[in-house]
């Protein structure tokens, strides 16, 4: 995952633990490498200068604690800065009330059912037993998918493809549901225009009343998840973000960290097409695991 970004880091972070003086010069050399292997990764370059600067006035003014060398001490502070750049850990999902109602939104294609899927096995496993709702009255082949993969996980799905009134669907789901620990929302990711998609989030929330807001977002398209988010996050207070697709793609660093600066936490990250191909999303393992 993001393998070259890693790559690039433990290259620096290597050179930077074989250094026998930590000076100025050597600083701003490593903050260079920095730099560069995160724009390579699509990193937004206003987040990259902001990160350099903290890093370097750190570096060069902060004294090292008692015990710890200048050179552990910059080693410390740019994996902070990096973790901090991926921003707060989110929470567990933590079931407070039944039913807890988690609306998922976000585009066509962003990765949506496939997510929900994951979700509902993952929230299984943990011993819950989630049923569904589908309110998607735009991708016929949205009901099927859902369909299909509850019926393989054995959880309840309400859905009914010739009903083309999602408001009305979101009602008689939750009605259906209103024993259940968990429902999960699933919503359209299309619309004749993107105002008509939000406006339908817009009610949509408002006749779930959710517990929690997951948005889902495609990890390929780079910063651009920044304006998404947003756009997301003005018709619902979004609780967290799932980021998928970030097996394989070189360049998941910009869809993290513009994500991170609109405030929800990542939850979670698809990693894969399977159900199990999902991962709980914590920034400090995530860098310490990239920088090997
Ligand atoms: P939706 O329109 O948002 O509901 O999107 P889907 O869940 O149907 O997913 C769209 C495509 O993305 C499908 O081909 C999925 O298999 C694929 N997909 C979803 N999540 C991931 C992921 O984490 N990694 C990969 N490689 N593919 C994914």
């Amino acid at each position: 995952m993001l393998g070259n970004l890693g790559k690039n880091l433990t290259k620096t972070m290597k050179k930077l633990a074989g250094m026998t003086i930590i000076d100025e010069e050597v600083v701003k050399e490593v903050i260079k490498d920095i730099q560069r292997a995160l724009i390579q990764s699509d990193v937004n370059i206003k987040l990259v200068l902001n990160l350099s600067k903290t890093i370097e006035d750190r570096a060069l003014n902060e004294e090292p604690p008692k015990g710890v060398t200048a050179k552990e001490h910059v080693i410390k502070i740019v994996y902070d800065e990096l973790v901090n750049l991926l921003g707060e850990k989110a929470e567990e999902v933590e079931i407070e009330k039944k039913p807890y109602k988690i609306l998922f939104v976000g585009l066509q294609g962003s990765g949506k059912t496939t997510s929900i899927g994951k979700m509902a096995r993952y929230l299984q496993k943990k011993g819950f037993n989630p049923a569904i709702i589908c309110t998607d009255t735009w991708r016929p082949a949205a009901y099927e998918q859902l369909r299909q993969l509850t019926e393989n996980l054995n959880l309840p799905l309400y859905g009914d493809p010739d009903n083309k009134d999602a408001l009305d669907l979101a009602r008689k789901g939750l009605k259906e549901f209103k024993k259940q620990d968990l429902i999960i929302v699933d919503t359209a990711g299309r619309h004749k225009e993107e105002k008509d998609l939000l406006d339908e989030m817009e009610q949509i929330s408002a006749v779930v009343e959710p517990d929690e807001v997951m948005l889902v977002i495609d990890g390929t398209i780079g910063q651009q998840a920044r304006e998404q988010a947003l756009a997301f996050s003005q018709t619902t207070k979004i609780g967290s973000i799932v980021i998928t697709k970030l097996d394989g793609s070189a360049k998941g660093g910009g869809a993290l960290s513009a994500v991170a600066e609109i405030g929800a936490p990542i939850k979670f990250i698809g990693t894969g097409e399977r159900i199990e191909d999902l991962e709980v999303f914590d920034p400090e393992r995530f860098i310490s695991r990239l920088l090997g």
